[in-house]
């Protein structure tokens, strides 16, 4: 029987829900420079999420993918959209209270903007004694990451790679300005990332290539599954 949640009838899930997991997708709908497609945090956590259901047939069921998330600080950059933080909260929060015949709900999502929202909700649901977990890659796989490579940079555009290449411009990719960690989290809180880069970009897509997005994709996924397996998310 499916795993996707949508292609089940009411009675199929009725006998499934009690027992599986309910994974619920969060990507983001904003730039990523002027060669990755605004729908990146989209398609990579939509792909983590299906290879986890591949990785526990058994256990987890798919729910559609929230494909439009908290994004209000790439505001100014064209066909970005945002739901902005409490929105987004408040409706995760709803959605997981009617997910409530499931085992447990998780919240997956690979775009760091969504992450005040997805502990605000989590904690909201943990106070009414729903449970939730929810998971992010943190700052990355270790040993795959460069420093200041935090938006459509190697590491984004090498997951681009491996996943969807009909959908990089790799020739109008290049380098946004290093992050500056002292000046750049208050201007981004303030002004927005078009502040600080005018192509979007912040880091160096330089480099970025399938087999890194592979290696980098693999390494996501083995974090992903052990929230599945120790029952354990990130901490709210
Ligand atoms: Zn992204």
């Amino acid at each position: 029987m499916s795993q996707v949640l949508g292609h089940l009838t009411w009675p199929e899930a009725k006998a499934l829900v009690p027992a599986r997991t309910l994974v619920i997708p969060i990507g983001s709908t904003e730039q990523h420079g002027p060669h990755l497609p605004l729908c990146t945090d989209t398609l990579v956590v939509e792909a983590l999420c299906q290879a986890l259901a591949g990785s526990f047939p058994e256990r987890i069921l798919l729910a559609p993918t929230i494909a439009i998330g908290a994004s209000d600080e790439h505001r100014g950059f064209a066909g970005t959209l945002s739901v902005g933080t409490e929105p987004l909260a408040s409706s995760l929060q709803a959605l997981a209270t009617s997910a409530s015949g499931f085992a447990r709900v998780l919240f997956a999502t690979t775009h760091g903007g969504n992450l005040p929202a997805i502990r605000q909700a989590a904690r909201g649901l943990a106070t009414a004694g729903t449970e939730c977990l929810w998971w992010w890659p943190g700052p990355g796989p270790s040993g795959l990451v460069r420093a200041g490579d935090l938006h459509a940079g190697w590491l984004e555009t090498s997951l681009l790679l491996h996943l969807a290449p009909e959908l990089v411009r790799l020739p109008l990719a290049s380098p946004g300005p290093g992050p500056g960690a002292d000046k750049l989290m208050p201007m981004l809180a303030s002004q927005g990332v078009a502040a600080y880069s005018a192509s979007g970009v912040i880091g160096d897509p330089a480099g970025a290539n399938a087999e890194a997005g592979r290696a980098i994709f693999e390494a996501m996924l083995a974090d992903l599954e052990a929230v599945v397996v120790n029952g354990r998310g990130r901490d709210v």
